[in-house]
């Protein structure tokens, strides 16, 4: 059988540090997350959540051994296979990042799914597997969730190859 590669990555603290955070309002007063700490936060009744700050990429830092093998795939495939797969709902700043860095490929697709749901990022590779026939996948992603809820899925797949790469960066 042919081998077709996916190739996805998260974006926040898995290619890029930002100073964004995930603020929560209840009953009047305020809290901040970092990423992280969202990543396992358990929502409390009255939570009200403001993603807004994920609108832009603000102070970005990269991460430079991920940012290294993402330029390393996107040049040798010409961005071909190659995805990024965010929470986010904006593409754009994470376009604009990878441009500001000097990624700047057309065939590099940005997928902001608007939801921190793991099955989201699940369903999303599912279908890739399913529509588009690819058959070796990785997958790098710092939250656990999203890695075991990712390998939940492709357990259930027939006939393809994957590396799954929980990032861990501080
Ligand atoms: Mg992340």
């Amino acid at each position: 059988m042919k081998v077709k590669k996916l190739r996805v990555f998260d974006f926040d603290d898995t290619l890029v540090k930002t100073n964004s955070f995930i603020h929560i309002t209840n009953n009047g007063i305020n809290n901040k997350l970092s990423p992280g700490e969202y990543a396992v936060y358990q929502e409390k009744s009255g939570d009200i959540f403001d993603y807004s700050d994920f609108e832009d990429v603000k102070n970005p830092k990269q991460i430079k051994q991920m940012t290294m093998v993402f330029k390393r795939i996107a040049n040798k495939r010409n961005g071909k296979g190659l995805f990024i797969l965010t929470a986010r709902s904006a593409y754009k700043p994470v376009r604009k990042y990878l441009k500001d860095i000097g990624i700047d490929m057309e065939n590099i697709f940005v997928k902001a799914l608007g939801s921190n749901d793991p099955n989201e990022k699940a369903n999303w590779i599912k279908n890739k597997i399913e529509n588009e026939n690819y058959n070796d996948i990785y997958f790098a992603d710092d939250s656990e969730k999203n890695i075991n809820t990712v390998k939940k899925m492709l357990l259930k797949q027939k006939n393809i190859k994957y590396k799954l790469q929980k990032i861990n960066y501080d």
